[in-house]
């Protein structure tokens, strides 16, 4: 006990005596903003769980990382060879980067961006504690081959969640921009490859850390490339539709390796965003996983989504209702309460505007109108809520899955908008489905269900979805977008 406090102080001392030296702030005014930043970071996430309170929590995280990079800039230590045109320099290519990047991306494509941009963090903490291990001296924590036991410990941990990040991010990547099959890669005897390169990442973090003599290049660099290996291994078996939780997952080891980087620079700020950014995504993961039925483990052994029971190759002959544009505005004005399900193809369609306009005129001719929003619904976490939030949706209005989901068998109506996956009863009835277990909106109770989208296609996990073929369902096919503006003019 005693020797965990020694060692906590010990780093605590390291913390406070490396910030400082040659910077235009004290200790103790440097500790004071980064503690101000870590409060703001906190009412940022705070601000960010609900919609109507997401502005100011985002206003809260843009002040406070502010704060942070202008308060480590300001720690700027001449004799490091660091020089105010080199990181001006950086800022302006990589900001500049960054801002066509965000003006270009497509809100549908923000996942892939999202799982590239981990990759960015995963191999920062790579090259931190590459640059750490060749040049100790920079850092105060020893001298090459024969650096300091807790600075080795964080620097190969943190090499090795950088790794991870960096590869399984790329594969992440891959999948959700259609370059890989999104389909899980099967590889034999995967678990006992895994559980291989896992031990032996081990035994070269203890090689390392526990005798100076193997702080090799050689060791660092195995230790390297089998978390690199070990990364992609864990990601490619995943797929259908786990992709959603692999995202999250990311997310937070992106927030470990960021948080590795902070105990190798001896940076405050680093460590606390980087904790909260981990605890928060592997929270989120949480959340999605039990939003799905899926256990965490389960998820991450990957392999869930291969065989899709629809997959039978056959194609689908039965006849379906189809319905036109004056159709729906005829049964939706005669209707009491229309149930509005939003999934990816609204985003693709952008037509969360029209849909408002067209809810709007519904609530006009005394219809009660609500939007149920599915936890994966779209492609990236509150996607829908986005959208909707964006195109001025009342918050009041919309509703999460459990919520409303009783709801449906006492409505006349239920308007599903580039939905699939989110409504297929397949999720509840066939356990050979890839969505199965995955709690599904029950929009086949409404007395009749509108289904919006161009064609028989199938969603993100590749299955037919049973309820086009039912007696209560109209499909109207047609963009999103296109098909709302229609029915706004019949309304
Ligand atoms: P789906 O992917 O199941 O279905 C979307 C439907 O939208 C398609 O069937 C498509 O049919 C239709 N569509 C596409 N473009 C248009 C358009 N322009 N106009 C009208 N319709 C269009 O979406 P859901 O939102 O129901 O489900 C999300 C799925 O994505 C789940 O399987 C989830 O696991 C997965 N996922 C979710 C993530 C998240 O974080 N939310 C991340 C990654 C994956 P058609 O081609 O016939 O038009």
């Amino acid at each position: 006990m005693s020797s965990l406090k020694d060692l906590a102080n010990s780093q605590a001392d390291m913390v406070v005596n490396e910030m400082g030296g040659g910077s235009l702030l004290s200790d103790s005014q440097t500790a004071l903003l980064y503690v101000v930043a870590g409060v703001l970071f906190i009412l940022a996430l705070r601000g960010l769980s609900s919609p109507d309170s997401s502005r100011r929590g985002n206003m809260f995280g843009m002040i406070g990382m502010g704060i942070a990079v202008v308060t480590t800039l300001l720690q700027l230590d001449a004799s490091s060879g660091l020089t105010w045109g080199l990181i001006i320099a950086g800022l302006a290519i990589g900001g500049a980067i960054g801002a066509v990047i965000a003006r270009r991306i497509a809100m549908t494509d923000m996942p892939q961006l999202v799982a590239a941009f981990h990759s960015l963090v995963g191999l920062a903490a790579v090259l931190v504690a590459w640059a750490a291990f060749f040049v100790p001296e920079a850092f105060h924590i020893g001298t090459f081959g024969n650096i300091k036991t807790l600075s080795m410990v964080e620097m190969s941990i943190g090499v090795a969640i950088g790794a991870i990040t960096f590869s399984g991010s790329i594969i992440a990547f891959a999948k959700l921009q259609g370059i890989m099959s999104g389909a899980p890669i099967i590889l034999p005897a995967r678990h006992f490859i895994n559980g291989a390169l896992a031990l032996a990442i081990v035994v070269g973090i203890v090689m390392l850390c526990t005798d100076a003599s193997n702080q090799t290049v050689t060791v660092f660099l195995i230790v390297t490339l089998l978390s690199f290996i070990i990364g992609f291994l864990i990601i490619v078996p995943i797929g259908g539709a786990d992709m959603p939780v692999v995202v999250s997952m990311l997310n937070s080891y992106s927030g470990w390796a960021a948080a590795g980087i902070g105990f190798t620079l001896h940076n405050m700020a680093l460590i606390i965003t980087g904790s909260l950014v981990g605890s928060s995504g592997a929270i989120l993961s949480y959340i999605m996983c039990k939003g799905m039925n899926r256990s965490f483990i389960s998820v991450i052994l990957g392999g869930f989504g291969g065989d899709t029971s629809a997959g039978s190759g056959e194609v689908e002959t039965r006849p379906v209702k189809q319905g036109s544009a004056e159709d729906a505005a005829f049964i939706m004005k005669n209707a009491r309460h229309v149930i509005i399900v939003p999934g990816y193809g609204m985003a693709v369609a952008q037509a969360q505007h029209a849909l408002k306009e067209m809810a709007d005129k519904l609530k006009e001719e005394g219809v009660k109108v609500s939007y149920a929003i599915h936890p994966v619904a779209g492609r990236m976490p509150g996607h829908m809520n986005v959208l909707l939030a964006e195109a001025s949706v009342p918050y009041d209005e919309v509703f999460e899955l459990e919520d409303i989901n009783s709801s449906f068998s006492t409505a006349d109506v239920a308007f599903v908008i580039g939905a699939n996956d989110v409504t297929n009863p397949a999720a509840k009835t066939d356990p050979q489905s890839p969505i199965f277990g995955m709690p599904v909106l029950d929009v086949e109770k409404a007395a009749t269900v509108l289904f919006v989208k161009r064609s028989m296609g199938a969603g993100y996990a590749g299955v037919e979805n049973e309820l086009f073929f039912r007696d209560n369902t109209m499909m109207l096919f047609s963009d999103a977008k296109k098909m709302v503006e229609n029915i706004i003019k019949s309304l």
